[in-house]
């Protein structure tokens, strides 16, 4: 039997775009509309012409998308003909490829909130899908509020649904805007749309309260829908949406669906998708998230001795799919709790070509679990780690020393009488024999140590010029005035490569500094300086 079509909608531009603390400009916008389109997602929704400058100037021109660029908006305001609604008329003018329209589709939201009769929701329904439909656009209807709305009125719920399908609507999508339905709901409402619209022009747009946006969506598709809506990383007001970085690979590699459907991303294309969701992330200036099913940093990370010796015989062992897959890579944490297959494992992985039999791997084992017990954190810092075996193997260069620096922190009047701390760094290296100092102020001691330190490497300046720090995260352990301080670096270079580090002392100052000098070693080491 020939695998079914069901299409992915993605609303990142638009729903996503409710974030809090989330604001995209026209260029973010045009970004990543082209990062949907390379993922093969078929239908991209911009945002809301006329409801703000920059959704009128993203739709003010043809963007050339292969995916349906689709703009968003209302149905026609009660008591208004289609002729006089400026909303509508911004909507039908937006260049687009297809319009989504919204509309209430719970007769308690019709009263309240739009104070106006069912018969006139009704009557908006059809006459703007009914205008948009005869500028020949391909013609979407979000019911908002539809499966709260169908337990309170289903007759006059599916008749929304109904009268936007009579007037030649592509999808009529459904809508749990709440985000509060549980998958056995969805799957029943879902069953009984279907009875009245082919499922084959039935969406589902879910939002995560529960947790559940991904497994509402997977529900409504088994009970008919063929659409699903949803953003990257589930972006969406509150809780999120459905996120399409779960359910792309779900429908791609789970037999169930693969077997069942098609959608129109590559395996090729899927290989991309952890890239898709780190660059995202980066767009928005957040450290992605470890733990996310399939692409998360952690997704495939296996901790204990057992399980990674099991892993090195065959993978599928602990791994519910193959990790390159999704491009996201396998990784065998180094603990004190790993075994030898661990740090083999791993060595193998980084490139460094050892004997399994090598006397200095229960060397670097016993490195690792010394420095561990005092606070390093190896298996969250994968560049300490690598530049820690690459010294018990002796293949670390000596690049620079650096024989002092200093931090200060001064609190003062500034010139208009304010009240401001100023930190103030000074770094003394010593590279290739010459003695640079460099001097830089900061937000802050760390920040401050960090800009001087990376001023003036001399020879080496040029392999770290595009080396930034991404996130910093500080743990005091074992609490009280003796409490030790473990930091962690996570550095960026100019390809998009990440690296974290870490650095442990009693002094905050120090164990950052440990960090930043790891960073900038293992950059070095990375880009094959010259010793
Ligand atoms: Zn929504």
């Amino acid at each position: 039997m020939a695998p079914e079509r069901l299409y992915l909608f993605d609303t990142t531009l638009r729903d996503g775009a409710q974030t809090n603390g989330v604001d995209f400009t026209l260029g973010d916008k045009l970004t990543i509309a082209k990062m949907l389109d390379d993922l093969g997602i078929d239908y991209v929704e911009g945002g809301y012409p006329g409801a703000n400058p920059t959704d009128t100037q993203l739709f003010a021109e043809d963007r050339n998308l292969g995916a349906t660029f689709t703009a968003f908006g209302m149905t026609r305001r009660p008591g208004r003909s289609t002729s006089n609604d400026p909303g509508l008329a911004a909507l039908l003018e937006a260049k687009a490829d297809a319009i989504c329209f919204v509309a209430k589709s719970w007769d308690y939201h019709v009263r309240v909130a739009l104070e106006t009769t069912p018969e006139e929701n009704l009557a908006s329904i059809r006459d703007s899908v009914g205008a948009a439909v005869a500028t020949g656009r391909e013609v979407l209807l979000d019911c908002e509020h539809f499966f709260d709305g169908y337990k309170a009125n289903p007759q006059f719920a599916l008749a929304c649904a109904k009268a936007a399908y009579d007037q030649g609507a592509r999808w009529i999508v459904l809508c749990d805007t709440n985000g509060g339905a549980l998958p056995h709901e969805v799957e029943t409402v879902v069953g009984e749309v279907i009875k009245l619209i082919p499922g084959d022009h039935v969406g589902i747009h879910a939002h995560n309260d529960t947790e559940q946006a991904v497994a509402n969506s997977l529900a409504a598709v088994r009970a008919g829908a063929r659409q699903i809506q949803g953003t990257l990383n589930g972006l969406g007001e509150r809780c999120g949406n459905a996120n399409l970085v779960s359910i792309i690979p779900t429908l791609k590699l789970k037999p169930e669906f693969a077997d069942r459907f098609e959608i129109g991303v590559s395996d090729a294309q899927l290989k991309s998708l952890a890239h898709a969701s780190h660059t995202l992330d980066e767009m928005l200036n957040r450290a992605p998230n470890r733990h996310a099913p399939y692409v998360g940093e952690s997704a495939f990370a296996t901790k204990a001795g057992i399980h990674a010796s099991a892993i090195m015989k065959d993978p599928a062992t602990y791994e519910h799919v193959s990790p390159d897959r999704v491009g996201n890579r396998r990784k065998l944490l180094v603990s004190d709790q790993a075994g030898k297959s661990n740090v083999l494992a791993e060595l193998e992985r980084i490139g460094l070509k050892v004997d399994k039999d090598d006397a200095r791997i229960m060397q670097l084992l016993d490195v690792v679990k010394e420095r561990e017990a005092i606070g390093y954190a190896y298996e969250a810092a994968d560049a300490s780690f690598e530049l820690l075996a690459r010294r018990v193997l002796g293949k670390v260069p000596n690049y620079f020393d650096v024989e002092k620096f200093d931090v200060n922190i001064e609190q003062r009047d500034n010139a208009v009488g304010q009240r401001v701390t100023v930190s103030l760094a000074v770094v003394k290296v010593k590279v290739d024999g010459e003695t640079l100092m460099s001097a830089a102020e900061g937000i802050g001691p760390v920040n401050a140590l960090d800009l001087a330190l990376r001023k003036d490497l001399g020879k080496y300046q040029g392999y770290i010029n595009g080396l930034e720090l991404t996130d910093y995260r500080v743990r005091i352990l074992n609490g009280g005035t003796e409490a030790v301080t473990r930091v962690l670096i996570e550095s960026q270079d100019e390809s998009g490569e990440r690296w974290t580090t870490v650095g442990v002392s009693p002094n905050i100052i120090d164990a950052s500094f440990q960090a930043l000098m790891d960073s900038i070693v293992y950059k070095l080491v990375r880009s094959g300086a010259p010793a």
